[in-house]
């Protein structure tokens, strides 16, 4: 029986409208079904069980052994509180008991009896006991991944193209995705701005996140169409809706592909303020895409995703070589590239970081560099190497008050006289930012500017800290609002500040991409926008567009409104007299 069509609406995450087989990818608690074993395969059922646990308790000890190399015993010892979760018999036995009497597959078994232990633990006064859940949780999952397969591998190694449909996907796995054979993905939790979406946009595939009962209702090798301009997914389409989305489908290919007539011209405003049109990219193979858009520079290279996916830290050597790379071919046009920002939705499995109960508040980016020097001067040695092949640019993230500016550049100073004395070239001149992504650094950029040759501002965190709005959290998705008058302001004043100290301020953001948003950014005076860069167009062709003294006028107006909703539709209204044909794309 033909299965019947859904539609879903969720939060778009990245441009395009494709279809294909639903492929569900992720997490233990709904990929392991309840699956019978019969009486002569439970020896084989025990021996993967044991093969797992040697293998899990091999991965610790290499881990324990890396960390207190190359940090302190005392770091490692996280690892030896895993290591009695695996030696803990009792477990072990219950396992091997609940195969033997329930005949289910050992996987199935062993992720219900470690629900049970956590539920147990978690529900005991002791404190001591408690904090055991998340050693369980670490060793439990490790333990299921090395019986279910290493999920790790699923996505580079597809066989065929899919659409990914999946609770959640970590950055770390859509760096994994091989844009050949993830034709799209959709996902049930996530925001606009979570870094799982930016990534969608990088690999140039339609994403629609936030979904929130997407899992509960595909099931693999169902039909799914994603639309990621709407946010919106059918799975079983009937064949009307197939039609009309094909339909669909076609016009955004037109229009993508006229707009990429614009990439040889310049992005200059109709009365000639040439504005500084720029590419975000997470990882080198990324520069293509940049320069088929059109975009002039790198506004933003995000080189943590460097960090990711690896066992081990990368070394000076190999970083040197990626941000030559970048250089060279971008040369003699700028390269921004920011210092590593670990933390938030982005983590490091290499490295001893303790889970945070709030990430985005925590250890994250400059104060985690500036608590390990060791592994920041050898990121600051590498861009410094670089910069004497190509014209680069370096800026710090998350930067909360000058104090940190300035540790950051002492850091910088160090590492370049190091380089004098073992004679090894570097740009003198290379200009140091910071970003403006915290509201402390926001209202202080007057104070910042001092130390600074840039400004680039990372709205994308800027607005989660100032509207205290988490930006992976589908159900706040609503106040996530890069138009809310608190934003303009602080915006404003950035810019203000930055140009009354004689510096540019240029915008990393995804707001830097929302043509919405783009003439009242021009009209406060932005001087650099940098997209993903499949955004660059759209942007380029509103620039060329408008006049400054028409987009002040229209920052001007949007200042006097009141909240976050009403600038959004002025702003609607403005593009749409401005630039009809862009801001039809719209509806
Ligand atoms: C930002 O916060 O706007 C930004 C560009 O940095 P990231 O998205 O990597 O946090
Ligand atoms: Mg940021």
């Amino acid at each position: 029986m033909k299965k019947k069509e859904i539609i879903l609406k969720g939060i778009p995450a990245s441009p395009g409208i494709v279809s294909g087989k639903a492929f569900l990818y992720g997490r233990e608690q709904y990929t392991i079904s309840r699956r019978p074993v019969k009486e002569e395969q439970i020896q084989n059922e025990l021996k993967r069980f044991k093969d797992a646990l040697v293998q899990t308790k091999n991965e610790i000890l290499d881990i324990k052994k890396r960390i207190s190399e190359e940090m302190s015993a005392k770091h490692a010892q996280i690892f030896s509180a895993h290591l009695l979760v695996i030696e803990d018999s009792m477990l072990i036995e219950e396992v091997i008991s609940k195969l033997k009497k329930e005949k289910l597959s050992i996987e199935y078994i062993f992720q219900d009896v470690l629900r049970r232990y956590i539920k147990v633990f978690s529900e005991m006064d002791d404190e001591y006991l408690k904090e055991r859940i998340s050693d369980i949780n670490d060793v439990g999952r490790r333990i299921l991944r090395n019986l279910i397969g290493a999920r790790e591998d699923v996505l580079s190694n597809l066989k065929e193209k899919v659409i990914v449909i999946a609770y959640d996907l970590s950055p770390s796995d859509t760096a994994t995705m091989h844009k050949r054979n993830v034709k799209g993905f959709a996902t049930d939790i996530g925001g606009r701005t979570s870094h799982t979406a930016i990534m969608a946009k990088s690999l140039e595939i339609p994403a629609v996140v936030g979904l929130e009962i997407l899992t509960k209702k595909v099931e693999s090798g169902d039909e799914i169409i994603i639309d990621g301009t709407h946010g919106i997914i059918v799975v079983n389409p009937a064949p009307r809706t197939m039609k009309k989305y094909e339909q669909d489908r076609e016009k955004f290919i037109a229009f993508a592909k006229h707009l990429l007539d614009l990439k040889d011209l310049p992005c200059v405003t109709l009365d000639g303020k040439n504005i500084g049109l720029a590419a975000n990219i997470e990882v080198p193979e990324d520069v293509p895409s940049v320069m088929a858009h059109g975009a002039d520079c790198i506004g933003l290279y995000r080189t943590e995703y460097f960090y990711m996916n690896r066992k081990d830290l990368p070394t000076e050597e190999e970083q040197f070589k990626a941000y030559s790379s970048v250089a060279k071919r971008m040369k003699p046009n700028p390269v921004t590239i920011r210092t590593m920002d670990l933390g938030g939705d982005k983590f490091l499995s290499q490295l001893d970081v303790p889970q945070q109960m709030n990430p985005f508040l925590g250890w994250r980016a400059i104060r985690f560099c500036l608590a390990r020097p060791d592994i920041f001067k050898t990121q600051l040695r590498a861009i410094l190497r670089a910069s004497a092949l190509g014209k680069l640019r370096l800026m710090y993230p998350m930067i909360s008050g000058i104090g940190e500016l300035k540790q950051a550049n002492a850091l910088l100073e160090d590492s370049k006289k190091e380089l004098k004395k073992e004679g090894l070239a570097f740009d003198e001149n290379m200009e140091v930012g910071a970003m403006i992504e915290v509201p402390s650094a926001a209202l202080t950029s007057d104070i910042l500017a001092k130390e600074a040759d840039f400004f680039s501002i990372g709205t994308n965190d800027l607005i989660q800290y100032s509207l205290a709005v988490d930006r992976v959290n589908e159900k706040i998705a609503y106040l996530y609002e890069p138009a809310h008058p608190a934003i303009l302001r602080l915006i404003k004043s950035v810019i203000d500040n930055g140009h009354k100290a004689g510096i540019w301020v240029g915008m990393c953001g995804e707001m830097a991409g929302d043509i919405i948003m783009t003439i009242i950014l021009l009209g406060l005076g932005l001087d650099e926008f940098s997209t993903s860069p499949i955004a660059s167009p759209e942007i380029k062709r509103v620039i060329r567009s408008v006049t400054i003294s028409q987009a002040e006028e229209v920052a001007h107006g949007a200042m006097a409104l009141s909240t976050g909703k009403e600038v959004e539709t002025y702003a609607k209204k403005k593009l749409r007299e401005i630039v009809p044909d862009i801001a039809a794309e719209l509806e």
